[in-house]
């Protein structure tokens, strides 16, 4: 399927659209190189104005847009809702803080005087996942407006409405036509848009071959990015964590967006001498989660995302047990309760399963498992636990529970990750920089260093 809303939950096909042709691309591009020479020169003030406003248009219309991207991508509603309302707070965050974390900065030097100045880029192409179709677009856009750049946003393919409604709310809260535009084209189009002279970076949030991809092309025009790329975090549990907590926070931070999250908890690393207890545990409230229809607010797991995320996704839990690893529970589509559910039956339904005794050389040990699989190990001690969990070619999140300050302090610089949460789930948050290492990506989006990617760190010097 091209450009199309398809209903997760029912396998309908909601609504098509046609791609840009190559013209139609090279007018937006032109007027997006258009409308920065004016937006390029305006006041912090009144970028934070209409940033404000589209804050207040998510927060008005939070209901209507949550239903679009649970239509588009099934994630549960209540969630979905939320996810509005953080795009709302990313927009005002920097609303607020963009003018402080873009000023000038004098450096002493032998110079009279010297300094930095903070300058937009121009266009940047944004090329965004599906998997939170509000949250990912705003992070980037809400920073790089601010700065006074101008957005072009290429979206995942299958969640088309939700682009067009974040055009919509960028139109409707002032901004000028051309600061923020929804592209609708395929992935193939991609390259004519960043070989484009005009366009000056891009950030990219998808998987790894996308990255592969993107980032080649930019790099034949010597044009920057920032790539958020996969993950497979670990979440570590010692002896002496707080287990009723951890455990219940190890569902949370699995199942989040029905476990389609970059940064979701995919391996859970547990201390031998609390690891019955633990598994135990999680194996009784993975149990009683409630799949079905996204759109009811009892719901806890709605479908994955598309027909073909499920499929790789059993194909992965298959590879996983003729290697050798043991089904604690979960592991068969075909037993999901939705199936016998009239409406829901062809949706991409993929039970809660969590898999152990993956033996030591198996490939899916590098891999990363997107939907609701939690994959177990045992470890006897914290030098294991670091080691296993370092142990894959990602980089981007850990959460690493210990009462014990010396183990915490261990996790906290010897895990390599962009960001290490000690007895909390990761997450994200408009004031603390967000990224990867390794083959997670590069750059920051998000506080400070976020805004701070697609501008001109000039250097001025004065005698
Ligand atoms: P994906 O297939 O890479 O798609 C992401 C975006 O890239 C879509 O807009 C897609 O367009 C486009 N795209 C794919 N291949 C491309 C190519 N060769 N050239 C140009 N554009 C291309 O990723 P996904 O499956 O939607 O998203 C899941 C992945 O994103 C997971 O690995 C997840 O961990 C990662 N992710 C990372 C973060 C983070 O912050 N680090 C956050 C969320 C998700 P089409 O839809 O048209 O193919």
């Amino acid at each position: 399927m091209g450009i199309a809303t398809v209903n997760p939950s029912t396998g309908e096909t909601v609504k098509v659209f046609e791609p840009l042709v190559a013209e139609e691309i090279d007018r937006r591009i032109g007027l997006a190189q258009q409308t920065f020479e004016q937006y390029r020169r305006l006041s912090f003030a009144q970028r934070a104005e209409w940033m404000h406003r589209a804050a207040q248009i998510l927060i008005d219309e939070r209901q209507h847009f949550g239903k679009i991207m649970t239509l588009e991508m099934g994630k549960p509603i209540a969630a979905a809702i939320a996810e509005v309302e953080k795009s709302a707070s990313v927009c005002r965050y920097y609303a607020d803080h963009a003018e402080q974390l873009l000023a000038d900065v004098t450096i002493e030097t032998d110079a009279s005087h010297s300094f930095i100045c903070y300058q937009p880029l121009g266009v940047i192409l944004a090329v965004m996942p599906w998997n939170f179709p509000f949250w990912q677009v705003f992070r980037f856009a809400a920073p790089a407006l601010m700065a006074g750049n101008v957005g072009i946003l290429k979206h995942a393919s299958n969640v088309p409405q939700s682009a067009l409604a974040i055009e919509e709310v960028f139109l409707r809260a002032g901004f000028p036509t051309g600061a923020f535009q929804t592209l609708l084209v395929g992935a193939s189009q991609v390259s004519q848009i960043i070989a484009d002279d005009r366009v000056k970076a891009a950030a990219l949030t998808g998987s790894e071959s996308a990255g592969v991809s993107l980032a080649s092309a930019a790099g034949a025009q010597i044009k920057k990015m920032v790539l958020e790329l996969g993950g497979s975090d670990p979440f570590m549990v010692m002896e002496s964590a707080d287990l009723e907590t951890a455990v219940a926070t190890a569902v949370t931070a699995r199942m989040i967006n029905n476990g389609q999250s970059c940064i979701a908890a995919k391996r859970f690393i547990v201390q031998e001498s609390i690891a019955d207890a633990f598994t135990e545990r999680l194996v009784h409230k993975y149990a009683a989660l409630k799949l079905g229809d996204p759109m009811n607010p009892e719901t806890d797991i709605g479908p994955l995302a598309t027909a073909a995320i499920l499929h790789e996704l059993h194909e992965q839990v298959e590879a996983c047990i003729a290697s050798g690893a043991k089904v604690l529970i979960g592991g068969n589509p075909e037993t999901v309760p939705t199936r016998s559910i009239v409406a829901l039956q062809h949706g991409n339904f993929y039970p809660p399963t969590i898999l152990t005794d993956l033996p030591i050389d198996s490939p899916s040990r590098q891999e990363e498992f997107f939907g609701p699989v939690a994959l177990l190990f045992r470890v006897p001690d914290l030098d294991a636990a670091i080691e296993l969990a370092n142990s894959t070619s990602f980089g981007l999140g850990a959460s690493a529970w210990t009462q014990n300050p010396e183990e915490q302090q261990r996790c906290m610089r010897e895990l390599e990750a962009g960001s290490v949460f000690i007895n909390g789930m990761v997450k994200s948050d408009p004031r603390l920089p967000f990224g990867g290492i390794k083959r997670s990506g590069y750059g920051r989006e998000l506080g400070a260093e976020g805004i701070r990617e697609f501008v001109n760190i000039k250097t001025v010097w004065v005698k």
